[in-house]
């Protein structure tokens, strides 16, 4: 069994081209490196790579037989056709899990799914893009390296995080801690996933009770050493435990998967097993139990807030549960982009990612040397670089994420692509990004709070994104919406672009890998971001500016 989620190396093809064989090692590895690979389940508690085997099969088979002018068309994780279409079309073109807005409702999805007709590809795992917790490392250590800027002088030795949630994203929290110099304790309900934390080395130390837990994290405050702590316990006990303790921590947040009621989030009336033994049919109890166990795990996070730590929601709809089960004021909490990142995103900086398809690590280490060679002034770059090569474990295929922007990603693209054609590297490269990037996503709850011109909810974005990019030559291009608990809440669209050396993959980065970060710009231009019309400006990038001056 274990056999069928390894990872492919070398440069032996079983396909007709290094596209489509691309295509299928991207899939081998977000089962290779995913947390629920028997069930094809990637992350975010139900996240999966293909709608259930036969697809998953059905899809290595296309993969493999198609030809370079053909299009494999995939719905909500299902293969349901292979089209001819040209050489520069996408070689794959998917729409997962987008629901009719008046039906998009986690009850309907969960009918939907029992029945087989759709399932969630979360962001990255049904497009297969997802790279393991080292995806999304580097923004949750730009999330707390702003933090340290904001409001502790730079500087996070000797402050204490408080987080829970070890799962496929939010395993990356403590090492993020550890590389921002804090001591991080991490509440995860699920003992199999902090003894993964710490085989894979995100996680130093799991301790036995709260007692020890925190008696760890005082004396690593007390000598300013970064350390993380996991402790087995129910986040909706600990956090009122910690505050009644009078014990306020300097950050705090959560990463459980709060989103979904059912399949994500462990009520804490009921034990980890209790819990999934109600899933299948008692999805009501679930439900109710979650949104009331949300309500206490928030309750403490506002009154946290209001004894001044820093408090923020890290992108799992937590806020939005706890105010439907009665917190009043759940939304007193910030969420992560708006509070930290958005300047980033109005340059269409973001989570850019990098996969070596041969496997070979020491492609990785080439061109993380080109870029601290190409970008020494970008210090969000060179800083990162540096700790990922001295902390970040690779999982799967060796892959690399570091926040680049327009221009600079196209950059590094279209140079890997002469590092292959000239051999330099030992195979060629994908390159594709995380769907919460600029242009790509609708989150009216996480990535598009607030916005300036009250555009939040308008979904019109991730699509002209996926049509642009099927237009630029993109290899793979999906649009997701949100299913379990995200159902109704979010759009986005995810690409993906193969640097295999050849003119014709020049092309397709070139263009592709542009426009995404183009419409990145445009999109927060438009919205009446300054920072976004500067660069827009500065970059020009075609932004037409219709209304700038209203
Ligand atoms: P996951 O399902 O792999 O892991 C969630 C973990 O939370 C599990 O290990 C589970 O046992 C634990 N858990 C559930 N209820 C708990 C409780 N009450 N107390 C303690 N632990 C509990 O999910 P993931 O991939 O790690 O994602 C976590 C959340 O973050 C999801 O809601 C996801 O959508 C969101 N997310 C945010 C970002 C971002 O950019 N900020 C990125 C990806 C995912």
């Amino acid at each position: 069994m274990t056999k069928r989620f390894d990872v492919t190396s070398g440069t032996e093809l079983r396909c007709k081209g290094w596209r489509q064989e691309a295509l299928l090692r991207l899939l081998e590895n977000v089962l290779a490196v995913g947390e629920d690979p028997e069930n094809l389940v990637v992350y975010a508690a139900l996240g999966r790579a293909a709608r259930d085997w036969p697809s998953h099969d059905a899809i290595v088979h296309a993969l493999k037989t198609m030809d370079e002018d053909e299009s494999l068309i995939v719905q909500s994780g299902k293969p349901i056709g292979v089209m001819k279409t040209q050489k520069n079309a996408p070689l794959c073109i998917m729409a997962n899990c987008n629901m009719v807005g008046q039906w998009a409702k986690a009850e309907n999805f969960y009918e939907w799914e029992k029945d087989n007709l759709i399932c969630w590809g979360g962001l990255t795992a049904g497009d297969w893009q997802y790279i393991g917790s080292q995806g999304v490392i580097q923004g949750t250590y730009e999330i707390f390296s702003r933090i340290a800027e904001r409001h502790f002088d730079g500087e996070l030795h000797g402050r204490f995080i408080l987080t829970a949630g070890l799962g496929g994203m939010g395993g990356a929290q403590p090492l993020a801690g550890t590389m921002a110099n804090a001591a991080i304790l991490t509440v995860e309900v699920d003992p199999e996933r902090i003894t993964k934390r710490m085989e894979i080395g995100f996680l130093q130390h799991q301790a036995k009770d709260l007692d020890e837990a925190l008696a760890m994290i005082r004396e690593a405050q007390e000598k300013k050493q970064p350390v993380s702590v996991g402790l087995c316990a129910n986040a909706a006990e600990v956090y009122p435990e910690i505050l009644r303790r009078g014990i306020v921590p300097d950050v705090v947040t959560d990463q459980t998967s709060a989103h979904d009621l059912v399949y994500g989030y462990v009520p804490h009336t009921r034990t980890l097993e209790d819990a999934r033994s109600l899933r299948a049919d008692h999805k009501g109890i679930l439900m109710k139990e979650s949104r009331e166990s949300i309500a206490q795990h928030v309750r403490a996070m506002v009154e946290f807030q209001k004894r001044g730590a820093v408090v923020f929601d890290n992108g799992n709809l937590i806020r939005t549960h706890a105010k439907e089960g009665g917190v009043e004021d759940a939304f007193d909490i910030p969420i992560f982009t708006e509070a930290f990142l958005r300047p980033l995103f109005c340059r269409a900086i973001g989570p850019y990612r990098w996969i070596a398809l041969s496997n070979d690590p020491q492609d990785i280490a080439k061109i993380d040397e080109f870029l601290m060679e190409r970008f020494p002034d970008n210090k969000i770059v060179t800083n990162w670089i540096t700790l990922a090569r001295e902390y970040v474990p690779f999982e799967g295929l060796p892959a690399r994420i570091a926040w680049l922007g327009h221009g600079e990603r196209t950059e590094l693209a279209l140079a890997v692509n002469e590092m292959v054609r000239n051999g330099e590297l030992s195979g060629p490269i994908a390159f594709t990004r995380d769907h919460l990037d600029a242009g790509a996503m609708a989150h009216p709850n996480i990535m598009t709070e607030n916005l300036l011109d009250g555009s939040d909810a308008i979904a019109d974005w991730p699509l002209l994104n996926a049509m642009i990019s099927c237009s630029s030559m993109a290899d793979l291009v999906a649009i997701h919406s949100g299913g379990g608990g995200y159902s109704g809440y979010m759009t986005s669209a995810g690409i993906t672009v193969v640097a295999d050396g050849t003119d014709a993959a020049a092309q397709r980065l070139e263009h592709s890998i542009t426009n995404d970060t183009s419409l990145g710009v445009m999109r927060y231009a438009d919205a009446g971001y300054d920072e976004a019309r500067d660069e827009a400006e500065i970059k020009d990038i075609g932004w037409l500016a219709v209304g700038a001056d209203a």
